[in-house]
């Protein structure tokens, strides 16, 4: 067994590559056995081992383009040298992390770049993960405004915490987990009418709302952000916009909410800051609205947490802002997202089975739905009545298998299939992008064909899991 003699240093690379193998048998075992069930369904046992940029490799040194970058951590790419360099620095300098009786000098450097970027806004609260951002900005919104409702959308993602997930727009996500968090009230999203009528009792402390909602990909009305936040206004609650997925440039600006033109009152960030590699979560707000919270000495520490402000995290988001500045992540992120959401709508118009392509920079959505011809729609419904989203993995399948693209569904029960590749590709990738959604979309019309008899291995698994359950 590799590196683990008393005195010798311990070889983690080593230790990877001789248990890589094991790692199906150690979930199944120790962890999460219905995840590696899952795996063995979809057949993606490649055996990932290693990761440069926005490519993975495989055991066999096969290159795959990496489309769900972590669910939208590596904004800059994996293992990007800076960021190693930033960590490594640390590591290598003895400083004086977490002392706790002392303040955090670069928590300060990194509170005061983020700023730079939302000028608005003047204090920010770290913590370790985007729930965690969701939380502390719940209490704050209570505490501030001395009011006890909080109202969010129909499929809003903010976490799976107890407070995020009171906030969560999906009963799956939901059920079996209750009672939730009370005076939690959902309401449709773009729905400025609803929102109204949610507000109008003034007990509503905040109104929080993911600029584009991660699950879906759903656009907000050009009209709705903005009405939303006068709203607010009018109604004394305080705005949150949850940017954990969308900010630091996913979208082409350094905020979603810029690409309307509005300011809230709390900005939450958190998954891109990390480089990837060291958790992080920030709550961006007003002066104004920190003081209610931290305003006495007694109440100096009546909120946060034991690693928010350690030295690997604030290292990784200095090195991280510094890489998105320096390498134009945010022009390059709406440069080649133009081209793609053309290139989709050119498909939408050539393909029967597309339905829609929205997002902005490189958060898209492709849509899915129930075609036209009638041959291909008897196979559609066999796919749905099994089971309502399944025809999403007779692409996402063969993207993976035949073309080395690694994609995701964006959500339970959803037809549409979600990119969110690192912020830093090229036209080369826009290229291979084009030629394998190209490919496997042609294929989804042929019928019979390879992706349909795939379809009908799928709705089989999904129905037999249906009795068995
Ligand atoms: N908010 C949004 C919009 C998210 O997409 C996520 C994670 O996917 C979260 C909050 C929760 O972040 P975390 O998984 O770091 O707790």
């Amino acid at each position: 067994m590799i590196g683990l003699g008393v005195g010798m240093s311990l070889d983690i690379a080593s230790l990877f590559a001789e248990r890589q193998a094991d790692r199906y048998a150690l979930h199944t075992q120790y962890l999460n056995e219905q995840m590696v069930r899952v795996l063995k369904t979809i057949g993606y046992d490649v055996g990932f081992v290693k990761g440069t940029n926005q490519y993975l490799f495989d055991r066999e040194g096969e290159r795959y383009l990496d489309l769900l970058s972590g669910w939208a951590v590596f904004a800059i790419g994996r293992n990007h040298p800076k960021l190693r360099d930033a960590l490594k620095n640390v590591l290598d300098s003895d400083l004086p992390n977490l002392v706790q009786l002392d303040v955090s000098v670069l928590a300060g450097i990194l509170a005061e770049r983020l700023l730079k970027h939302v000028p608005y806004l003047d204090k920010v609260f770290f913590d370790s993960t985007g729930a965690g951002a969701t939380e502390a900005a719940l209490k704050f919104s209570r505490a501030a405004t001395g009011r006890t409702g909080i109202v969010y959308c129909g499929h809003a993602f903010h976490g799976l915490t107890y407070g995020a997930l009171s906030l969560n727009g999906e009963a799956a996500f939901r059920k079996g987990f209750g009672p939730l968090l009370p005076d939690c009230n959902e309401v449709p999203f773009n729905d400025l009418a609803a929102l109204e009528q949610a507000l109008s009792s003034r007990q509503v402390a905040a109104f929080i709302v993911e600029p584009i909602q991660g699950k879906g990909v759903n656009m907000p009305d050009d009209d709705y952000l903005a009405g939303a936040l006068a709203l607010c206004r009018k109604y004394g609650t305080l705005f949150i916009a949850d940017e954990i997925q969308t900010g630091l440039g996913r979208t082409g600006k350094f905020l979603a909410v810029e690409h309307w033109g509005i300011e809230p009152d709390m900005v939450l960030i958190a998954k891109a800051l990390s480089g990837g590699h060291i958790p992080i979560g920030a709550v961006l707000t007003r002066k104004s609205i920190f003081d209610k919270i931290f305003n006495r000495m007694d109440r100096a520490v009546v909120h946060g947490s034991t690693f928010s402000k350690n030295d690997m995290a604030m290292a990784a988001g200095i090195a991280t802002l510094d890489v998105i500045e320096s390498e134009r992540l945010v022009q390059n992120s709406a440069q080649k997202g133009e081209r793609l959401l053309k290139l989709f709508n050119g498909m939408r118009e050539r393909y029967d089975l597309v339905k829609d392509v929205r997002g902005k920079g490189l958060m898209i959505g492709v849509e899915f739905g129930e075609p036209r011809s009638l041959a291909l729609r008897a196979s559609w419904n066999i796919l749905e009545t099994a089971q309502s989203g399944l025809f999403c993995q007779l692409i996402a399948i063969p993207l993976f298998k035949d073309h080395k693209v690694l994609t995701q569904v964006a959500g339970h029960d959803t037809h549409t299939i979600k990119l969110l590749p690192s912020l830093t590709i090229t036209d080369a990738d826009c290229e291979w992008i084009e030629r394998s959604f190209d490919a496997v979309i042609a294929d989804a019309h042929r019928v019979p064909g390879a992706a349909w008899k795939l379809g009908k291995t799928l709705a089989n698994n999904a129905l037999k899991a249906r009795a068995r359950a």
